[in-house]
C-alpha cells in the first residue's frame, strides 16, 4: 500500500487537475489526504465519463488506476481538501463539512471547463465528528446508479465516474464492505458553504461569493450588485431544477442546505428514490417523520433553502439590511413564478400541448387529480399516453379517466399534427423507464450479498436511455402491485 502523501503522483490517464478551491481563505477548507485503504477492487467505471473528462477508461481500470480511485495515489496535479460547511438539517442550524470526503481538485477539459473530482468514503477528515469517515458498498452504487440515471433523463445532477472496494469492512447495523465513490460535480459549493463563510466574517463571505460568481455564473460580476444577481441566477436554476424533479416523480428525500447545490445540479444521494403511484404526499426517507421533504413540498423547501442562502447575501446585497431585505424577497418570489412557467411548460410537453388554449390548465390539473385519485402509477401512466394504443386496462378502464381522456383528444386533434404528432413529441419528454425502486433494490442485493454486479450494469444500460419507448425490457417498466407495503429508504451513510 502506497502512502499518497509520499508517492510521487500519477502522470498518467489523462488527470489534468488543479485545485482553485484551495486557492480560497484557510477556514473554507483543511487539506486532507484521503486514507489509503487495504486491498482496492473495481466495481464499477463509467467509461463514457471517463472519456468526456478527458480520462483514460483503461489506465483507470488498471491497478494505478483503481489505486487513485481508492485514495491509495494521487493523480497528477491533486491537492485534496476537505470543504468545510454548514446547513439547515431539517431546520435546524449545524456546522458539517466534508466528514468522508475529500475534493482532489477540478479536472481541466478541454473547452476550459473544470470538473469537481471528489472521493467520497475516503477516510476521517476534521469534519468526521462521530462518523468513521467511510462508505458502504450499497450506498454508493445507490448514488452510482440515480445520479446516473437523473443524468440521462436530462436532470442537471453530479455525476458518478467509479466504484472500487476498499477491501475494508464498515459497521453499520451490521459488517458491510467499505467502497468508495468517486463524484463529479460542477463544483460542490452549497447553500451550506455560504451559511458557514457568512459566519466567518465579511472577508471569507466576499472571497467565496467572488469565486462561485467566477466559477458559475461570470455574466454576474459585471453586473451593478454581483451578490444580488448570483442569489438571482442560483434561483434561477433551482426553480428550473425543482420543476424537473417534479416531473420526472423524483424526491430527494434530504433537502437539507447542505444538500442543495449552488450550480443548480441536483446533490447528495441519500434517501432518494422515485414515486411509483401519483401522490404529492409521498415520503420515503424513514427520517422525515413529518413529510418535510415530501415529493409536493420540494418546491416550498428549495425556497425555503434560498431564503437561508438569501440571509448569507444580505449584508452584500445592500448595506441598508432593509433594502437587502427587499430586493432579496423579490428575488424569492420570483423564484415561485419561475418554478410555476416552468413546469407548466414541461407539463404542456408531457401531455403533448403544443398550441395554447385557456383551459390548458384545468386539463393538465383534472388528470393529475385522477391519477391521485386512483391512485395511478406516475410514470406509465404518463408513458402509456404516449403509446399509439392505450391499455384497456385499469385504471384506463375507468369512466373518470375515460370522461379526461376525451377531453383530451379533441384537444390534440384542434392542433396541428394532431394526436399522432403530439405523441411522438410525448416521447422525447416522457421517460418509458425511471429506476423502479424495486429493480434498483434487486440489483444492489446481487451486488451486495452475491458480489454480483451484473444487475448494477444490465439497470444502468437500462437508465441509460430513458425515452426508448417500446425497447425497454418490461420487468423494469413494471409498478409495485397494489397493496406492496411503502418502499423505505435510509440516509446512505
Ligand atoms: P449527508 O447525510 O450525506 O448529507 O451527510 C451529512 C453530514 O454527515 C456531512 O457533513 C457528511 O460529511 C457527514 N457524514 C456522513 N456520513 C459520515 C461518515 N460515515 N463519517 C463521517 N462523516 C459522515
Ligand atoms: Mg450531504
Amino acid at each position: 500500500m502506497k502512502n499518497p502523501a509520499t508517492s510521487d503522483p500519477e502522470t498518467s490517464g489523462g488527470w489534468q487537475l488543479e485545485n482553485t478551491y484551495a486557492r480560497l481563505p484557510a477556514p473554507l477548507f483543511t487539506r486532507q489526504l484521503p486514507e489509503p485503504v487495504s486491498a482496492p477492487q473495481p466495481v464499477l467505471l463509467n467509461t463514457a465519463l471517463a472519456e468526456e473528462l478527458g480520462l483514460d477508461p483503461e489506465a483507470l481500470n488498471s491497478p494505478s488506476g483503481t489505486a487513485i480511485l481508492a485514495g491509495n495515489a494521487l493523480p497528477r496535479g491533486s491537492d485534496p481538501i476537505a470543504q468545510a460547511y454548514a446547513g439547515h438539517q431539517f431546520g435546524h442550524f449545524t456546522m458539517l463539512g466534508d466528514g468522508r470526503a475529500v475534493l482532489l481538485g477540478e479536472q481541466k477539459l478541454a473547452d476550459g471547463t473544470r470538473i469537481d473530482i471528489q472521493l467520497k468514503g475516503s477516510g476521517h477528515t476534521p469534519y468526521s465528528r462521530q462518523g468513521d469517515g467511510r462508505a458502504a458498498l450499497g450506498p454508493m452504487l445507490r448514488e452510482y446508479i440515480i445520479s446516473e440515471a437523473m443524468h440521462a433523463l436530462g436532470i442537471p445532477s453530479t455525476r458518478s465516474l467509479a466504484v472500487v472496494l476498499t477491501g475494508e469492512t464498515v459497521l453499520r447495523e451490521t459488517v458491510l464492505d467499505g467502497a468508495i465513490l468517486t463524484r463529479t460535480a460542477d463544483s460542490h459549493i452549497r447553500v451550506g458553504t455560504f451559511e458557514f463563510a457568512a459566519r466567518c466574517g465579511p472577508d471569507i463571505l466576499q472571497a467565496l461569493t467572488d469565486y462561485t460568481i467566477a466559477r458559475h455564473f461570470p455574466n454576474c460580476a459585471e453586473t451593478a450588485n454581483p451578490a444580488l444577481e448570483l442569489l438571482s441566477a442560483t434561483a434561477a436554476r433551482q426553480a428550473r431544477l425543482l420543476a424537473q424533479w417534479i416531473h420526472a416523480g423524483f424526491i430527494h428525500g434530504v433537502m437539507n442546505t447542505d444538500n442543495m447545490a449552488v450550480s443548480g445540479e441536483t446533490i447528495d444521494y441519500g434517501p432518494c428514490a422515485f414515486m411509483d403511484a401519483y401522490d404529492p404526499e409521498t415520503v420515503f426517507s424513514s427520517i422525515d417523520h413529518h413529510g418535510r421533504y415530501a415529493y409536493g413540498r420540494q418546491p416550498g423547501i428549495a425556497q425555503w433553502n434560498l431564503a437561508r442562502f438569501a440571509e448569507t447575501l444580505l449584508t452584500l446585497i445592500d448595506n441598508r439590511p432593509e433594502t437587502a431585505i427587499e430586493k432579496a424577497e423579490d428575488v424569492l418570489k420570483r423564484f415561485m413564478e419561475q418554478y410555476q412557467t416552468a413546469w407548466l411548460a414541461t407539463a404542456r410537453k408531457r401531455l403533448g400541448l403544443t398550441a395554447s388554449e385557456p383551459e390548458d390548465e384545468a386539463l393538465i390539473g383534472d388528470f393529475l387529480t385522477w391519477m391521485r385519485e386512483a391512485a395511478a402509477d406516475y410514470t406509465n401512466t404518463f408513458a402509456a399516453l404516449c403509446a399509439d394504443e392505450l391499455p384497456e386496462s385499469a385504471p384506463f378502464d375507468q369512466a373518470a379517466f375515460k370522461t379526461w381522456h376525451a377531453r383530451w383528444f379533441a384537444r390534440l386533434t384542434r392542433q396541428t399534427g394532431g394526436p399522432q404528432t403530439a405523441r411522438q413529441k410525448m416521447r422525447r419528454v416522457v421517460p418509458a423507464v425511471i429506476p423502479r425502486n424495486q429493480k434498483v433494490e434487486e440489483a444492489l442485493n446481487a451486488a451486495v450479498n452475491d458480489n454480483d454486479s451484473g444487475p448494477v450494469q444490465s439497470l444502468l444500460k437500462v437508465l441509460a436511455h430513458p425515452f426508448n419507448h417500446g425497447g425497454i425490457p418490461k420487468e423494469y417498466c413494471t409498478a409495485p402491485p397494489p397493496g406492496t407495503p411503502t418502499y423505505r429508504t435510509f440516509c446512505g451513510t
